[in-house]
């Protein structure tokens, strides 16, 4: 399990972390940027979530990807 946290303030909307890892990522529909999916947030918090083992590459792929490096993957 790794926590992921999404500054979402800096997210240009570029569709790589959603596309990559559509379980985990989807676009917020109000404010149109990234947040986590309600089944792997911590809390209410969109961008805070616990990815299991199962999604881990995956996002780490997507913080890798992120062209404004606002995703953050700590184990
Ligand atoms: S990869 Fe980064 S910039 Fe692109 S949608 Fe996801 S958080 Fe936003």
């Amino acid at each position: 399990m790794v926590k992921v946290t999404i500054d979402r303030e800096g997210c240009i909307s570029c569709e790589a972390c959603w596309l990559l890892c559509p379980d985990f990522f989807e676009q917020n529909p109000n404010d149109e940027l990234s947040q986590v999916t309600k089944p792997y947030r911590l809390g209410d918090d969109p961008a805070e979530g616990d990815a299991p083992a199962s999604q881990e590459d995956c996002v780490r792929e997507a913080a890798d990807q992120c062209p404004v490096t606002v995703i953050f993957v700590e184990d």
